[in-house]
């Protein structure tokens, strides 16, 4: 699938940027064109890969390049305003050539807290192509006026796009590390995954065409719908066939049903299924009551069969409850085989519920400092009995 990405902010600029080197890493053809929007000059030199006359300054009038400061209702206004220099960067892409956008950005701050939103608003109404978010949650240890933005930028975006694709930092922060120092081996673990999702039906030159091919049009009719999605991912690394008989081995009999190779092809599919469904979602949630999936199996075709990919899919039915569970093969020359697993349309979760509360909680103690700051201001500059007096 042909993405147009645009990072709005730090966050979605530098993972756009990575998404930019995983293309280029696994020829796998999934950015058609990449832009960067910022409020902060400093952010857009410090990307590698975003070509520099796709890098746009926002706000220059508002914020002089120095960013928003965590304001994400400035972020939004500064978007508005100047939405034209952004769709300027756009035209100059061949959008006709694109399946769908895909907005990134950390919810947390302030510029693509505020701007995405605003983003996305837009490009609905402009272009028919689906419009698709991802929105990155802060860690819990954030703070206050992080969660309350997360929350605040999670009602609108999800409200914006055609699907609100979530990845919470939280859940990844590796132990004893700050989210700040893991934030490479994070955005890596999220191109990963979205990669090989939006990556499969993407058949470059040389590559296999797979069995039960996953095209753009299963991705999209599996986001369709709107709402909220999660994905899981679960890999196992295994030995690539370098010819001299080994295929044999692996492929069992030719109609793939019978023979012990074949089986355990079978088992080590659904054993990766059951992982990546059960395993680290990039939102955590409960995933029945999901009610639309894609399972995605990646890795040499020797390794890929059918009958794995239904009972993978059956499974999910069952675990789900949904009745549309799609599923195909990505063929991949590399020594892995991934499932990857996209969840839309989940609702119980948690996560967002406790998310909600402590914004509010956030909110609250704001509003009662700031009712109070004018009170405690005039304390502290007045003298008690009024006796000086100022200079004018
Ligand atoms: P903005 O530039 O004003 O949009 O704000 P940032 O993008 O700097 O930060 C917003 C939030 O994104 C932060 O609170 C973090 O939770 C998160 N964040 C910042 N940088 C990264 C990054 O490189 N990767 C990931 N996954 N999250 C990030």
């Amino acid at each position: 699938m042909k993405l147009a990405m645009i990072g709005f902010g730090q966050a979605g600029g530098k993972i756009v940027d990575r998404f930019l080197d995983y293309d280029d890493r696994t020829n796998s053809g999934i950015v058609r064109a990449a832009i960067a929007v910022n409020t902060a000059k400093a952010d857009l030199i410090g990307l590698d890969n975003i070509p520099q006359e796709n890098r746009v300054l926002i706000g220059q009038a508002r914020v002089k390049g120095h960013g928003v400061g965590a304001d994400n209702e400035l972020g939004a206004e500064v978007a508005e305003e100047d939405i034209d220099e952004v769709q300027n960067a756009i035209d100059a892409i061949p959008t006709h050539e694109v399946d769908a956008f895909l907005v990134v950005a950390g919810m947390g701050g302030g510029s693509g807290s505020g701007g995405a939103p605003v983003l996305a608003k837009h490009l609905k109404r402009i272009y028919t192509i689906p419009v698709y978010g991802l929105g990155v949650l802060p860690g819990t240890d954030e703070g206050g006026i992080y969660t309350l933005n997360a929350a605040r930028s999670f009602q609108t975006f999800v409200r914006e796009v055609d699907n609100l694709l979530v990845f919470d930092n939280d859940s990844w922060r590796q132990t004893g590390e700050s989210v700040e120092g893991g934030y490479d081996q994070i955005n890596e673990e999220i191109v990963r995954r979205f990669g090989v999702l939006f990556g499969a039906g993407e058949v470059g030159d040389g590559q296999e065409v797979a069995e039960s091919v996953v095209d753009s049009s299963e991705i999209i009719n599996t986001l369709s719908g709107g709402g909220v999605s999660t994905v899981g991912y679960a890999s196992e690394e295994v030995e690539l066939n370098t010819g001299g008989g080994l295929l044999s081995r692996f492929t069992g009999n030719a109609d793939g049903t019978d023979g012990l190779d074949a089986a355990n092809t079978t088992n080590r599919i659904t054993s990766l299924v059951r992982k990546a469904a059960l395993g680290r979602l990039t939102l955590p949630c409960e995933i029945d009551g999901a009610e639309r999936a894609l399972l995605v199996l990646s890795g040499p075709t020797e390794y890929l069969n059918r009958k794995g990919i239904e009972r993978g899919r059956k499974w999910l039915e069952e675990e789900t409850g949904s009745m549309e569970v799609r599923g195909g093969d990505f063929p991949r020359n590399e020594p892995e085989v991934s499932a990857a697993i996209l969840l839309s349309g989940v609702t119980n979760v948690p996560r967002i519920k406790r998310l909600q509360q402590v914004a509010i909680e956030a909110q609250d103690n704001m509003e009662d400092i700031q009712a109070e700051s004018q009170d405690n201001l005039e304390t502290l500059v007045e003298d008690d009995e009024d006796e000086l007096e100022p200079l004018f």
